[in-house]
């Protein structure tokens, strides 16, 4: 048969954390007691108001287009909530809500990014960025970190790795899958690199409420007017209300960069839906109290898991200062982590995502958004796996 298949999509990589999800969701289905760390959404429920916001503009007959970027409504809270609580000043017309904020960082490598630029991606990264890049044509140029910069890259790293074709520089803090955080200096020392090479920044902050330790979230734009008119930021709903299924992320952008994104948005697909901007609206304007709850389970989670990992002999582990991951090092065990990860799912019935997927062949990815229970019971099992192979 002839090949229809546009070079555009061969050269993309199939998601490797969908495929173990896959792996252990087709055995729990089996009726096998999996335990999972795959997971890369909160096993909260979409707070109750936000919900009934959704069902009210249901049932007043909002089931029409909305404008492409999002409703005037959603746009102007996106813009308040910018300017109350990160401390950027954006006009709601520099607001684009699209479907996810994964989709927000396509329409903002989509827009910016020629054949042949350079993206530089620090990695541990989440994976689907370089996709994304690759998809625009460009080049991904991959800074790696370690266990000892707890996966921060210096302001030399980055002017090293900086070139005439380099085009955008992808920053997520706090990340996934480090669970890493850079703090304000060392956010500025980076966004003056790019400031003084002429590089833009996407700063995806969509664990930015997902914090701990009494860490704080900084965002790049709000440094002042050099470092807001070279950055986009990324931010959502499925992180902090824990609504990944109903695909609603946005970004602020100086004014040419929001332009751009909203043609080509619509273009493609038309406006994020209706009904669900109006929870988002409410999920801006009514109350957090959700997230203290939330992030007293995680801060206990993390804390167990931490301690756990590190009591496992060949496993070592940096703490994380946001997001729900952990990110051990596994390469005393003797095994790659693709590797790894078969044998402890096959062996143990316990489901990781091996630092492959990430750009990293030392270390797995843990999520800490599942029970305790689960939890207690997959720690067991990673550490009667890894004692049996400790020479
Ligand atoms: C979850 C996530 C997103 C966005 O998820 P959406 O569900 O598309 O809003 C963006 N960046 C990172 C690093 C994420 O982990």
């Amino acid at each position: 048969m002839k090949d229809f298949v546009a070079e555009r999509a061969k050269v993309l990589t199939p998601s490797l954390t969908l495929a173990v999800d896959a792996k252990a969701k087709a055995m729990k289905a089996a009726g096998e007691d999996v335990c999972g760390f795959g997971a890369g959404e909160p096993d909260f429920d979409t707070p109750q108001h936000i919900k009934d916001a959704a069902v009210a503009a249901l049932a007043k007959g909002m089931t029409k287009y909305t404008p492409s970027s999002g409703t005037p409504e959603l746009r102007q809270a996106i813009a308040e909530k910018l300017g109350r609580e990160n401390g950027i000043q954006y006009k709601a017309g520099q607001v684009i809500v699209s479907c996810g904020g994964k989709h927000s960082c396509f329409n903002v490598v989509f827009a910016t990014c020629n054949p042949g630029d350079e993206v530089i991606i620090p990695a541990p990264y989440w994976l689907s960025y370089p996709e994304m890049v690759k998809m625009a044509g460009a080049k991904p140029v991959i800074i790696p970190t370690s266990d000892a910069s707890e996966f921060k890259i210096t302001p030399e790293q980055l002017r090293a790795a900086i070139t005439p074709r380099t085009k955008l520089f992808i920053l997520n803090s706090p990340s996934n899958p480090t669970g890493s955080l850079y703090t304000r200096a060392e956010l500025e020392a980076l966004g003056r690199v790019c400031i003084e090479k002429g590089v833009l920044v996407l700063s995806d902050e969509i664990y930015e409420k997902l914090v701990y330790d009494g860490a704080q979230h900084h965002s790049l734009a709000s440094s002042g007017k050099e470092f807001y008119d070279i950055t986009v930021t990324v931010i959502g709903f499925s992180k902090a209300y824990s609504m990944t299924g109903w695909r609603l992320g946005y970004l602020a952008a100086p004014e040419p960069i929001a332009k751009a994104i909203d043609a080509i948005q619509s273009h493609s697909t038309s406006n994020p839906t209706s009904f669900a901007q109006a929870g988002a609206v409410a999920a801006l304007q009514g109350p957090q109290d959700h997230l203290k709850a939330w992030l007293a389970e995680y801060t206990k989670r993390r804390a167990y898991m931490f301690q756990r990992l590190n009591a496992i002999p060949g496993v070592s582990c940096v703490n994380a200062k946001g997001a729900f991951y952990l990110m051990p090092n596994i390469s005393k065990v003797g095994l790659a982590p693709m590797e790894f990860s078969k044998q402890l799912l096959d062996e143990e019935k316990v489901a990781v995502v091996p630092g492959e997927a990430f750009g990293t062949d030392k270390h797995m990815r843990l999520s800490y958004a599942s029970s305790m229970a689960n939890i207690e019971k997959g720690l067991d099992r990673i550490e009667r796996f890894c004692r049996k192979r400790a020479r």
